[in-house]
């Protein structure tokens, strides 16, 4: 099942960007996934599945928690 992600959502993921920062900002949902590096404002598109794996904590407003299943 995917992982309920909203565009504004803060992503931390197993591996830093090049740039040494690691959180993502959601600025697309869909199939593949839009994000923006909070270091460098670089913007990548991932596939759903395969960025999915490489999560380790979403930040929404206030809260920071583990991806859960839904
Ligand atoms: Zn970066």
């Amino acid at each position: 099942m995917p992982i309920h992600l909203e565009i504004d959502d803060v992503l931390t993921l197993k591996k830093p960007h090049a740039c040494g920062t690691n959180a993502w900002q959601v600025y697309r949902l869909g199939a593949d996934i839009g994000l923006r590096c909070k270091g460098c404002q670089r913007m990548i598109m991932l596939p759903r599945q395969k960025l999915e794996r490489r999560i380790r904590t979403i930040t929404r407003g206030e809260k920071t928690f583990k991806p859960e299943r839904e």
